[in-house]
């Protein structure tokens, strides 16, 4: 019976290529296509702000398949085309060469794509954005040549960029209106610890301040600063923030909200048209509300979620968020979501930086993030996904393992988190 149907992604990203994998491991014989902008088949991106941009792994590192998985497994790989038209009512989507096919059901992995700076000079040679890996390549080519690199903005991205350009010996200045870089995230007390991570490896960190504008000939020579700086520099690299593509999705009228809204099936508000990835906010079980993540785990899992949601069975995409990141010697995994919280208890040496921070709201762990700490994920995300309650004195202490508090579980259950 599937053996007649046609079913189009549009997006050939981790989510897009992962869902086209678990549609065919899953049974479904008929035609499957995975549309593609770039140039290059489905790849991951956290290397390209890490050992890839540094030059220690090479491209074959980062795709997701080997170059004849797609072909092995009948999925028509359209790589170089755009998908610029959505046609609800007829079931079609529209290429930007023209031709129009045909779906019984339609993936949306379109992703996101980075903000961009709307200050004077910004479209000077030399102002990088981070998204790609043809991005990653012209980053590379200018840390090859060293000399003085200003970054704009010290969230995840930003962060890494620096820590890798100064791995490569460069001059490295970050600069952020917040106060410690990753704020928003890890809140001011553990962006400390990162403050210290980055002024320990020789980063120059300007926060509170933000860009006023990019100067230079044809090139961009020198930043100003929103609070009079003017900073010199052979480059620059812009990292503030994602937004999720949505272009396609709001021509065709479904319902958006911060990224294509989805349910828990990650079914869009069209029949048969679902979305997965950066692009989609999806409702989340656990949450009682929708949330858009902008990490690799999501893209990773949401794909085949949304495979199999799309031949009609499956569960509830209801997995805590999970991320990582890698800065120098220091490697962390984030566990949970947290828009706020009351307060942060450590656990370990911060100053070694090997340490977990619990993030609570009343005597509840809501976020977890271990730093050069490994193998307490699983605990980490069971402490917040049974709720347990906890005592800071026993979360804090380093010789009470993380699996007898998570065994407090059989105490009762406090109620569900408020909104
Ligand atoms: C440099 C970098 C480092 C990162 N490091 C980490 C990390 O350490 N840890 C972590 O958890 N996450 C990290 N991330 C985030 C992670 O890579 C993303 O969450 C993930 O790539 C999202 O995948 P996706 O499949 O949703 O979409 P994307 O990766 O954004 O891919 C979407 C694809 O859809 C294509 N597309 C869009 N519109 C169309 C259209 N109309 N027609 C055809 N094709 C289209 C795009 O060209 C793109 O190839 C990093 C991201 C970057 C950029």
């Amino acid at each position: 019976m599937s053996g007649e149907q046609t079913y189009v992604i549009v997006g050939a990203s981790l989510a897009g290529a992962k869902a086209a994998e678990t549609l065919r491991t899953e049974g479904f014989d008929g035609r499957l296509m995975l549309i593609g902008a770039e140039e290059e088949r489905p790849y991951e991106r956290p290397p390209l702000s890490k050992d890839y941009l540094r030059g220690e792994a090479g491209r074959d590192k980062v795709y997701v398949h080997d170059a004849g998985f797609y072909s092995e497994h009948d999925i028509e790989l359209r790589l170089e085309r755009r998908v610029v038209g959505l046609d609800l009512s007829a079931g079609e989507v529209a290429l930007d060469d023209g031709e129009r096919l045909r779906y019984d059901r339609l993936l949306l992995t379109t992703g996101a794509e980075p903000r961009r700076l709307a200050v004077p000079g910004a479209e000077l040679d030399g102002v990088l954005y981070l998204r790609s890996v043809e991005d990653s390549d012209a980053l590379r080519q200018r840390l090859d040549r060293g000399g003085a690199v200003i970054v704009v903005g010290a969230g995840w991205i930003g962060a890494e960029v620096a820590a890798s350009a100064r791995q490569r010996g460069l001059d490295v200045t970050v600069l952020d209106p917040l106060t410690v870089p990753l704020e928003r995230v890890l809140g001011g007390e553990v962006g400390a610890i990162y403050r210290d991570i980055h002024a320990d490896h020789g980063t120059k960190l300007l926060m509170g301040t933000g860009v006023e504008a990019f100067e230079g000939e044809t090139a961009v020579e020198r930043v100003r600063t929103s609070d009079g700086h003017e900073l010199d520099c052979d480059f620059v690299v812009v990292g503030v923030g994602v937004e999720p593509r949505t272009e396609l999705a709001a021509k065709a009228g479904l319902t958006l909200d911060d990224g294509i809204a989805v349910d828990e099936r990650l079914r869009t508000s069209a029949p048969a048209v679902f979305a997965a990835g950066d692009v989609a906010n999806a409702y989340h079980p656990f949450y009682g509300e929708r949330i858009r993540v902008e990490h690799w785990a999501n893209a990773l899992n949401q794909g085949p979620a949304a495979a199999r949601s799309m031949l009609g069975g499956g569960e509830a995409y209801e997995r805590l968020p999970y991320f990582f990141s890698d800065q120098y010697d220091v490697g962390m995994e984030y566990s949970g979501f947290a828009r706020s919280w009351d307060r942060v208890v450590l656990r370990g040496d911060p100053g070694k930086r090997e340490f977990i921070a619990f993030y609570l709201v009343r005597d509840r762990v809501v976020a977890g993030m271990n730093v050069n700490v490994w193998d307490v994920t699983n605990p980490i995300q069971s402490l917040i996904r049974d709720r347990v309650p906890v005592d800071d004195r026993r979360l804090a202490d380093p010789d009470i393992p993380l699996a007898e508090l998570v065994g407090a579980a059989t105490r009762p259950r406090l109620p569900d988190a408020p909104s």
